[in-house]
């Protein structure tokens, strides 16, 4: 059964098809009899002749010299996920070119050269970033979406809607937004709750030498790394599989893993051999797990706290700023502000309180319930 499906008509000038015929997909805005006004930035139409013959299907917009980039020129071709899928599975066959042994970095999606127009993916092992550059295909997202994470199997996508050429499009230029898949199989999530805290650290750590403790996959690391090309991050976890997502976090930021530091160690060895070696560092975060989870276990995390609060210290240079947290829920603020006094006085340091935080306002506490508010983090410059 066929099933024609109509859009509304773009009409050429006479023998403005003849390249769309030759496989070009783009119609310039003086190449159509008239603008088709009542259609939105991005909406879908059917390219006529000037003899009422239908030439194509692509979208509008009437804000660029290019008004229309075609989509397909099959007449019973609905412009919906199917589409999208076939032409997203045609492009994945395409990259079946490459041995997944020896890379799995590459473009997936390239625009025209794909048939999607305005849509720009590359896959970074089991991640994709993507870019959408036209309102037309704007309008695709959710669906492109889905469609990209069906076809592909990917774990995680990433939107870099950030590019100039949204802006003449008349979209949003958007930051940079993380879209998790369910990361399938994989016991992970990301702390949302030092969303806050991310934020506050950018202003330190410009052209700075940044050691992020407890990095997990890089929450803190990424952020400090994104302010400046200058600025140099090392990230320190016991979990090898956390530093890999770190270092993938990177790759997603258009961030170079290999102008940072990586490593798989145990925090506390790790600040007793930098101090050994005299390593110093401008800026450190210390973001460990609870070390007490009931009132007992209160003095010896205490005491682990401030340990690890010296080691730190030791390897900031004066005037140095120090972010450090507890997510212990016995222990207080006024705990973690003692365990900072305490730790910088052995040491004969002075600190100035700059910043205190708990957790982010998406994890808003019951101020009756004072147990469920659990985060702290103070950040401290140290003498
Ligand atoms: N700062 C992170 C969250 C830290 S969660 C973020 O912003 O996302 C605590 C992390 O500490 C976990 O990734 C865990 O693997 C790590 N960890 C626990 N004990 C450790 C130790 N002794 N040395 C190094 N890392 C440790």
């Amino acid at each position: 059964m066929s099933l024609v499906i109509h859009y509304p008509t773009a009409s050429l000038k006479p023998h403005k098809e003849e390249s769309l015929l030759g496989g070009h997909l783009w119609i310039f805005s003086g190449a159509l009899q008239q603008p088709p006004h009542w259609i939105e930035p991005g909406g879908l139409v059917d390219v006529k002749s000037s003899t009422g013959q239908f030439v194509a299907r692509g979208y509008y917009n009437p804000r660029t010299d290019i008004a229309i980039r075609i989509l397909t020129r099959d007449i019973e071709e609905a412009i919906d996920t199917g589409f999208l899928r076939r032409r997203i599975r045609s492009a994945v066959e395409l990259r079946q070119v490459f041995d997944p042994n020896e890379t799995n970095a590459y473009r997936l999606i390239n625009s025209e050269g794909d048939g999607l127009p305005g849509l720009i993916v590359d896959r970074y092992a089991e991640v994709l970033v993507a870019q959408i550059h036209t309102a037309g295909m704007e309008r695709l997202r959710p669906l492109i979406i889905d469609a990209l994470m069906e076809e592909t199997g990917s774990r995680g996508l990433l939107l870099r809607n950030d590019s100039q050429s949204r802006r003449r499009e008349g979209l949003e230029v958007e930051e940079v937004l993380f879209l998790i898949d369910p990361w399938q199989g994989q016991k992970t999530g990301f702390f949302l709750d030092q969303r806050d805290k991310r934020q506050a650290l950018r202003k330190y750590v410009q052209a700075k030498r940044v050691l992020n403790c407890f990095s997990y996959t890089g929450g803190f690391s990424v952020y400090a790394a994104l302010t400046s090309d200058k600025t140099h991050v090392t990230s320190v976890d016991i979990s090898e599989s956390a530093i890999e997502e770190a270092r993938q976090h990177f790759i997603l930021n258009g961030i170079d893993p290999n102008q940072h530091r990586f490593l798989i160690a145990d925090v506390f060895d790790y600040l007793e051999q930098a101090l050994r070696e005299e390593e110093q560092f401008d800026v450190v975060v210390l973001d460990p797990p609870a070390f007490a989870k009931t009132q007992g276990a209160r003095s010896q995390a205490l005491k682990a706290y401030r340990r690890l609060n010296m080691l730190a210290m030791q390897v900031l240079r004066p005037g140095g700023i120090l972010l450090t947290c507890s997510c212990s829920g016995v222990i207080g603020m006024d705990d973690l502000l003692g365990v900072v006094s305490q730790s910088a006085q052995r040491l004969q340091r002075k600190v100035q309180l700059l910043e205190t935080f708990t957790q982010s306002v998406d994890h808003p506490i019951n101020i009756a319930m004072p147990e469920t508010g659990y985060l702290k983090a103070v950040f401290c410059r140290i003498g």
